[in-house]
């Protein structure tokens, strides 16, 4: 079997999308890319969650050639290969239709940059794409049209959340600051309208997380 670490990184991510309530029954998908090969690990498609294991993840090159795996890739894996493709410094990304994150997707709106823990990560608030077809290298269009060459999350016009990292792990933990702020925010608009950072504020708050945050 290839790609041992990888399959097991991918495994646990995919894991913890139901654990975290990001994600129903089989929606929702995680990939991660091998950066030696450029292979893709990805969960096969309408697969429940407690019957994915290391073996039953599909292995395909960036065109979708299945390389390994008897099961179906997840349908969304044309998203990823567009992702890939064109973003070289991405090896890992994360869908979900997140409930609260989905609920500025629905509407066709940013999530605000309007609280420091997410801002600190992104710089920039979560953009929503244009509308397109699910499932299809379109909405991988238009995730990139959203995120430039850097951003790391966009919302899907009426559909859900991609987000990306420099790993299978980074790409979840973006989902799930996202969808923190997401939350907050929501709950916070009951009471009233919420406002952005000030531009200024967030590169000071930006610059100071990449300096001094973890070990
Ligand atoms: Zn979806």
């Amino acid at each position: 079997m290839m790609l041992a670490a990888l399959r097991e990184e991918v495994l646990a991510m995919n894991q913890m999308l139901p654990a975290n309530r990001l994600v129903v029954w089989s929606g929702g998908n995680v990939s991660g890319r091998d950066p030696e090969t450029g292979l893709i690990v990805i969960k096969p498609s309408g697969l429940p969650y407690d019957k994915l294991t290391v073996e039953n993840l599909v292995v395909t090159d960036i065109d979708g050639t299945v390389v390994e795996g008897s099961l179906k890739p997840s349908v969304d894996l044309g998203v990823h290969r567009v992702i890939y493709r064109n973003r070289p410094d991405v090896l890992g990304i994360c869908h979900t239709h997140a409930p609260y994150s989905t609920s500025f997707a629905v509407r066709g709106e940013a999530i605000p940059a309007a609280l420091t823990p997410l801002v600190h990560m992104l710089g920039t608030d979560v953009p929503c794409t244009r509308y397109a077809t699910p499932g299809d290298e379109d909405t991988g269009e238009a995730v990139l049209e959203a995120v430039g060459s850097t951003g790391m999350v966009a919302l899907v016009h009426r559909h859900g959340v991609f987000s990306m990292g420099h790993s299978a792990s980074e790409s979840v933990k973006v989902a799930l600051y996202t969808e923190e702020a997401a939350m907050t925010i929501r709950m916070a608009q009951i009471a009233g309208p919420v406002t952005e950072m000030d531009p200024v504020e967030i590169d000071r708050c930006v610059n100071w997380y990449k300096h001094n945050y973890g070990q």
